[in-house]
């Protein structure tokens, strides 16, 4: 994981979600970054669990200010990445995260070095370490934008 989360009270790298393995602090960590990966694959977890776990992250992750998501959701055209990935982008585009996630790029939409991919490097450049990584293509991700603000109509 590129974004290191710090324990307020004892200093130490910790888990961003969970509470503190060090000193068992459930304060919240302090970041480096306001960018982070999710990964909801992990574990090959079933649909509803995932989608569960991504709607917790969300949620955790506004607490914690940040900013940009890199969603790691698997893909494929048979086998549950494929059917998380399908269930990801279906709850986007009924607007179930809605009051969490401002935009999303699938990351079929922001392939490496191409225009949509720099456009939204330069309005988050957090995201370049992260995305970096999918030079090969980036079926397997989606970019969250989360935001508290109105965007102009
Ligand atoms: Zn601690």
């Amino acid at each position: 994981m590129l974004s290191i989360a710090e324990c307020p009270d004892c200093g130490n790298v910790r888990p961003l979600f969970e509470e503190c393995p060090h000193c068992g602090s459930q304060n919240i960590p302090v970041l480096n970054s306001d960018t982070v990966e999710i990964n909801i694959k992990q574990g090959s977890p079933l649909v509803e669990d995932a989608l569960g776990q991504l709607t917790d992250h969300l949620r955790k992750s506004m607490d914690l200010g940040i900013k940009a998501i890199v969603l790691i959701h698997g893909y494929g055209s048979s086998g549950e990445g494929g059917r998380i990935k399908w269930a990801v982008h279906e709850a986007l585009e009924n607007n179930q995260y809605a009051d969490r996630v401002e935009e999303y790029f699938f990351g079929e939409q922001v392939p490496f070095g191409s225009e949509p991919y720099r456009a939204l490097l330069k309005r988050r450049p957090g995201l370049k370490s992260y995305l970096q990584r999918f030079k090969e293509g980036n079926a397997g991700m989606t970019v969250l934008l989360l935001g508290t603000s109105h965007r102009n109509a």
